[in-house]
């Protein structure tokens, strides 16, 4: 169906599909397929369906939450090779795209019309629109310009027994239920995108960023909750603190400062005069919360170079442990400055490194804990930490995921935020695309026998868990 070269089945290169960008989390599949058209993988999930064969779609395998990892075996159904942009239309602002696109060469393609795609997960060099549709993905734009779900006009899907249909269209109008809206986010549970007619956003006219260091994280906080109450929306505010800002150092030698707290990175954009009065209130809270060294990108180059500073936070960090666990919960924006007392205390108490980079403006908290997954115990501790630092999330108003979605990772923390009615009714939403449960099982959704349910594969998690 898809030519014997896109079909692996050899244990080397089945282990490169073992995980994602979660570790913790592993299990092979029996075959990895690679189809290069819509009718190819609608033939597939056909089959699969005939056997009976779990299948998981999967793009560049950079989800964090385990969604793609195949914990049932079957196929593992990996959309890269579908990377045509088939239409880019500056009038309508909007482009139609195969879901194995890389988000970032979307934006590259758009930038001769002077538009780009806004969501800009900082893995947006390798991720996929599929997968970032399927995670409903978010990035440092986010703040100003809203998730994936506010940039997809339709979809292309192929439906989980494989028939091939669509969800939305070229309109932002809608009626009737929200198909669309209910299929992005889902994780691959819903069935396999194949194609997405996604909105295009005009480049602002004028982009401005800063970077200023704290001397305590709590102050950077405090900065950034500051700035919203002042009446300012930036396009993008996001903070690393010394852990972080000390490895990207020692990876990209920047000259950033490492003996502050707290870095931030505070972007701008709109008109000139627009951006010159938000520049004046952004300046004077910075000053009120002791900012230093305050520096406001002078051209493209250097604003690019700040950029990479934050993009490079989590790959820097392996030069600290070989594995990092990294968190997504969700606090309110106003209680920033508590939540890193908090989240620092829990690391102390578990004797565990942790490095912290926030989407700070949406609240949306990034600590990851640095580790060594050949160590049981401190593989044990960081699985605790990470759920205290969930329940502590919850416990403040907020929640167990703003951008990196449920997957496997965090399926048995769904009655944190969910009632068991809640938890009912997606299991018959989702029974309703996907009887047969083929399409990546095991997913977002708790069931009874979810805890150490991983059949054949064998969880490290659900292995030793303290709450199984
Ligand atoms: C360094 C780093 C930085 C990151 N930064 C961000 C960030 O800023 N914001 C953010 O939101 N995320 C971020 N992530 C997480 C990750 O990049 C996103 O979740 C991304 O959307 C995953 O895309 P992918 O192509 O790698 O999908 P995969 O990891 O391959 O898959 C993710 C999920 O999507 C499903 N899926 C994939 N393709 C399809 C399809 N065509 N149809 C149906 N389901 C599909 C899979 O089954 C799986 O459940 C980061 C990850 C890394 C490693």
């Amino acid at each position: 169906m898809v030519g014997s070269n896109y079909v692996l089945d050899n244990l080397v290169d089945l282990s490169v599909y073992e995980s994602d960008g979660e570790t913790l989390d592993i299990a092979l599949p029996d075959l990895v397929v690679l189809p290069a058209t819509t009718a190819e993988v609608a033939a597939v999930v056909k089959l699969a369906n005939e056997y009976g064969v779990p299948f998981t779609p999967r793009g560049a395998g950079t989800g964090l939450s385990g969604g793609a990892t195949t914990i049932y075996g079957g196929i593992s159904l990996v959309l890269t090779r579908m990377t045509k942009i088939l239409e880019l239309n500056p009038e309508e602002k909007l482009a139609v795209v195969e879901v194995g696109v890389t988000n970032a060469s979307v934006s590259q393609a758009a930038l001769k019309h002077k538009l780009f795609y806004a969501p800009d997960p900082s893995s947006q060099l390798a991720s996929t629109i599929g997968g970032n549709i399927a995670e409903n993905a978010g990035g440092p734009h986010t703040l100003k310009y809203g998730m994936t779900s506010d940039h997809i006009l339709g979809l292309k899907v192929v439906t989980t027994d494989g028939t091939v249909t669509t969800l939305g269209g070229r309109s932002p109008c809608r009626f009737g239920p929200d198909l669309l809206g209910l299929f992005i986010g889902s994780e691959g549970t819903l069935g396999v995108a194949t194609e997405a007619c996604i909105k295009l956003t005009p480049i602002p006219d004028s982009i401005e960023t800063l970077l200023a260091y704290f001397p305590l994280l709590e102050e950077g906080g405090q900065a950034v909750s500051d700035i919203v109450a002042a009446g300012v929306i930036p396009a993008a505010m996001e903070m690393l603190d010394t852990v972080t800002v000390k490895a990207v150092e020692d990876a990209l030698h920047m000259g950033l400062q490492t003996n502050y707290g707290a870095l931030l990175i505070v972007e701008l954009d709109g008109s000139i005069l627009s951006i010159a009065s938000q520049r004046e209130v952004v300046e004077e809270v910075l000053k009120k919360n002791n900012a230093a060294h305050v520096k406001w990108a002078a051209n493209a180059e250097e604003r690019k170079q700040l950029w990479k500073a934050r993009k490079s936070a989590f790959s820097a960090l392996g030069r600290i442990a070989p594995h990092g666990y990294v968190l997504d919960g969700v606090i309110p924006r106003s209680k920033l400055a508590e939540a890193i007392t908090k989240i620092r205390r829990i690391g102390e108490n578990y004797k565990l490194i942790v490095a912290n980079v926030y989407h700070a403006g949406d609240g949306n908290l990034h600590p990851c804990i640095l580790y060594h997954r050949d160590n049981e115990d401190e593989v044990k501790r960081v699985m605790r930490a990470a759920r205290e630092i969930l329940e502590t999330c919850v416990e403040m108003g907020g929640t167990l995921s703003g951008e990196h979605g449920i997957g496997v990772e965090k399926l048995m923390d769904m009655p944190l935020v969910f009632s068991p009615r809640a938890i009912a009714y997606m299991q018959e939403l989702k029974m309703a695309f996907n009887p047969k449960g083929l399409c990546n099982p095991g997913k977002v959704i708790p069931t009874p026998k979810s805890c150490g349910e991983s059949g054949l594969r064998p969880l490290l998690r659900h292995r030793l868990s303290a709450n199984c």
